[in-house]
């Protein structure tokens, strides 16, 4: 059944894709189509949420289109995949419960004795999943500076199954090369995973850039509006697929119908929600920029940020993702976060409203005492959709408070 699944995962059957070939299609159009045929009976345009477990079956172990129990596989939940594995350029796409039980079905490739290399910055609860409840079973890893190639051979050994890269970084917005990560990896006999939450598809594809599998927090920019946990793994390979597909129905961390629809009702608008958040970033990084009060700022948009050529090559724009440091140390990073009117004080990212953080004790509390811990004085900010002068005139006016 699984395996039927994922063989059809962008498939020929008029009466679950929404294209015979996606691929002939724009990014775009994709978003709004892939995997979401009409449907047959109705001719209703918008993929239902279908709430049913279980699907009749035509004869004993022949299920009538291919589901049997929704654990296993839901329609609106293979739409999803469908839309979203189009979107990566995969061959197949897995949805899950959260991001983290995302990442978890991926870690689970590598066994206890085994290695994994991952990023110095990276988002604190998958460091906390690596080194917690993976490094609990007996799976080793290593935090090392993925900007730097001879360190990765260096960290590598024989039991070294995978780097996971996410890029850019939360919350520091590092860069790393995926084509180089790819090649090193490759070459030592590993694997490559990024968490392209940050970028998105929109903005950068891991798969083209010989990343074997890209892993999301769906709940960020995808979902777009907070209002829906999940997350979602997609892959070309067809061995990680196995896995994946295995992990998924085994273990069970699927998301419902109603979230399915609603990060394919967010992948629709994706692409212009995007552009929106790069447009805004950039603006409030001029303004954070001539500001008195902040003394870096964080944004591979920037030509004197370490991350910006190799970013300017394998992302279409910066993302809407802006972090910073302020002059008066923590006391001035906790005084601004709680200034704010427009920008809420408030974990997550990625949606139309904007939000700000301070990363030391909120979202990366769990990286505190590790190399991944994280400056102080740092601020990270979500940049949203709202009037970019507004933002503005928000930041600036917090600011002088600090
Ligand atoms: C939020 C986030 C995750 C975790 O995803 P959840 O949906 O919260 O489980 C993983 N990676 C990055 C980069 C994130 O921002």
């Amino acid at each position: 059944m699984t395996s039927d699944m994922t063989e059809h995962a962008l498939g020929g059957d008029p009466l679950r894709s929404g294209f015979e070939n996606p691929g002939d299609y724009g990014f775009e159009t994709r978003a709004i189509r892939a995997g979401q045929p009409h449907d047959p009976r109705t001719g209703a345009v918008i993929t239902p949420i279908n709430l049913s477990t279980t699907f009749a079956q035509d004869a004993v172990g022949e299920p009538k289109y291919g589901y049997e129990y929704a654990r296993t596989g839901n329609p609106t939940r293979h739409a999803y995949q469908e839309c979203l594995a189009s979107l990566e350029g995969a061959t197949h796409g897995f949805a899950f419960a959260s991001g983290l039980a995302a990442e978890d079905a991926l870690l689970r490739l590598v066994q206890p004795g085994e290695r994994i290399l991952l990023g110095d910055d990276a988002y604190g609860g998958t460091f906390r999943l690596i080194s917690r409840v993976h490094g609990e079973i007996g799976v080793d890893h290593e935090a090392v500076d993925l900007t730097d190639s001879d360190a990765i051979r260096a960290a590598w050994t024989p039991e070294t199954r995978m780097i996971w890269l996410e890029t850019p970084t939360n919350p520091l917005l590092t860069v790393f090369d995926i084509e180089l990560m790819a090649d090193v990896a490759h070459k030592l006999g590993g694997i490559v995973v990024v968490d392209n939450t940050f970028a998105t598809p929109y903005l950068q594809q891991p798969l083209s850039l010989g990343a074997d599998a890209v892993v999301h927090s769906a709940t960020k920019y995808l979902g777009g509006h907070s209002d829906v946990v999940g997350g979602f793994i997609a892959t070309s390979d067809d061995r990680i697929a196995e896995h994946l597909g295995f992990v998924q129905n085994a273990v069970g961390a699927v998301p419902g119908p109603f979230d399915c629809y609603l990060v394919l009702r967010g992948l629709k608008t994706l692409a212009v929600r995007m552009d929106r958040h790069c447009t805004n970033a950039a603006a409030v990084v001029s303004c954070l920029l001539d500001h008195p009060r902040v003394s870096t700022v964080l944004y591979p948009g920037l030509d004197g940020h370490p991350g910006h050529e190799v970013a300017a090559r394998q992302m279409s724009n910066y993302g809407g993702m802006v972090s910073f440091r302020l002059v008066g140390g923590r006391e001035a990073a906790e005084k601004l976060a709680t200034s704010t009117e427009i920008f809420t004080l408030a974990e997550s990212l990625g949606a139309v409203e904007s939000l700000i953080e301070h990363p030391g004790v909120m979202t990366h509390a769990s990286a505190a005492g590790s190399a991944l811990e994280v400056p102080d004085d740092l601020i990270r900010i979500s940049v949203g959709i709202e009037s970019i002068d507004d933002l503005v005139n928000d930041l600036e006016r917090a600011l002088a408070t600090t």
